[in-house]
Order: C-alpha cells, then structure tokens, then sequence
C-alpha cells in the first residue's frame, strides 16, 4: 500500500454518509497528520461527499449493487482526481467494498481491518458491536473480524439493535446527540459485556459523536472505529517505508 513516497500520496474519501461524521473524520485526518509531520502540514486528501439521502434510499431497498455501482463510480471519479489509495467513511457502505474497489482501481484502506489491528494489540479475541443493523446483522463485517483476523464479534439482541439503528439514522446523521441516547447506549454496552464481550467497537462512524470513549469506556473498553481508521489513514499518508 506505501508505494508512493508520503509527499506524492493523495487520499481518496468516499464521504458524507453521513456528513457529520465524514465532518469529524476531517478534522480526525488533518489534527493526526499535523501530530506526526508539525509545522503547517495536514491531510493530502480528495474527497467526494455524496447526498446520503440516495445511499440510504438504496439501502432500506435493499439495493446494494447500486449503491455499490455509485460508490465505485465516485471513486474512479477520485482516482482521475489523482487519488493512490481510498476510503469509504463509513462501516455499512464496506459491504460493498469489494466492488468499490474493483470499480474505482484503487487500493481501499478497511476499516474492519483498522479496528482489527487495535483489538488484536489489545488482545481483545470477543468483542461486541454497535453498529447499523446492516453492519451488526450482515456477514461482511463479522466475517472479515473472524477470518481474516480471528476476532469473534458479538452482537446486542433484537430490540438493542432496532434502537441503535433507530438512533443513527434519525439522530446522530442529523447531528441530534441526545442524553438518553446516550444512556441507552450504555446499557448496550453492559449488555454486551453481559452477553460475554471483552470491549465494545463503535462499529458506525456516528457513534463517536454520542459515546466517548474515555468516558463511557468505564463499562468495557470501547474501540472507535472512526479514529481507528483515521490513525490508519495517517499512518499511510506519513509514513515512510522507504526510512
Ligand atoms: N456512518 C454509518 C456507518 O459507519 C452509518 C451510515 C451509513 O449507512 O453509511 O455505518
């Protein structure tokens, strides 16, 4: 993936689904390059902010070659822009990102496998997840954690998991935060620690917004895949494999 010196890498984000959170992961990408390179550097990035109103439509109908076709496009889109590597920001839209990828031709940097390599530092082996239903009841995610990485995913039961959903879509993709939300969202997380889990992974680039990971990691400790991916992002923008 580092093929490139860090100077000619451009990032590509595949963005606003949702904006508010693809809005949090700028600002992740831009503070995290600035850590590590000082002085005025940030983000080499292009990016495509779609109207997630069409994705979702597409996903309530369940028609994921579409949207994975207008993901792909937009990416090819980010290529010609001059992209060397891609991200989807967001967890539900890596269903289809197989087909991003082999539509846009560029290397896709996962966030399963960002979110993997953190829990595996930690030696996390059952974590829960909170995540949209289509993440948290589709094979994608959880197969990857499990083949590719050996991590059992556990997921909240049926009425937890039509809440969470619930809460994303008609509050967090809003930029509504709402305390008892939040507070239903703890009691998540202690019911995936109930159901046997060790930490809990932020599986939707929203729930950052609502869950802190220090403040709320008192429960079990929480992994945000958001930031998780952004430190992937950052790594692949600065380092240099070359020395
Ligand atoms: N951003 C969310 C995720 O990480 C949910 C919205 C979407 O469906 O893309 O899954």
């Amino acid at each position: 993936m580092n093929q490139a010196k860090p100077a000619d890498r451009l990032l590509g984000i595949l963005g606003g689904m949702s904006w508010e959170s693809t809005s949090h992961l700028y600002q992740l990408l831009n503070r995290g390059v600035a850590a590590r390179r000082g002085g005025l550097h940030s983000a080499n990035l292009v990016m495509r902010s779609v109207d997630f109103e069409t994705i979702a439509a597409l996903q309530r109908s369940d028609d994921w070659a579409q949207a994975g076709q207008i993901l792909g496009e937009a990416g090819a889109g980010l290529k010609a822009a001059g992209a060397t590597a891609l991200l989807i920001a967001a967890n539900t839209m890596h269903k289809v990102a197989d087909e991003v990828e082999r539509l846009s031709g560029l290397p896709l940097i996962h966030i399963v496998d960002a979110t993997a390599e953190a829990l595996k530092k930690a030696g996390v082996r059952r974590a829960g997840l909170l995540a949209t239903r289509y993440t948290m009841e589709g094979d994608f995610y959880r197969e990857r954690m499990r083949e590719r990485h050996g991590i059992e995913v556990l997921t909240p039961g049926e009425t937890t998991r039509a809440e969470v959903h619930r809460v994303i879509y008609e509050e967090l993709c809003r930029g509504q935060i709402c305390e008892p939300s939040h507070q239903f969202h703890r009691r998540a997380i202690a019911e995936l620690a109930g159901a046997g889990a060790e930490a809990v992974i932020l599986g939707c680039t929203e729930l950052c917004l609502l869950l802190d990971t220090q403040r709320d990691g008192d429960i079990l400790p929480l992994f945000d895949g958001t930031a998780l991916h952004a430190q992937a992002a950052i790594d692949w923008l600065t380092y240099d494999s070359q020395g």
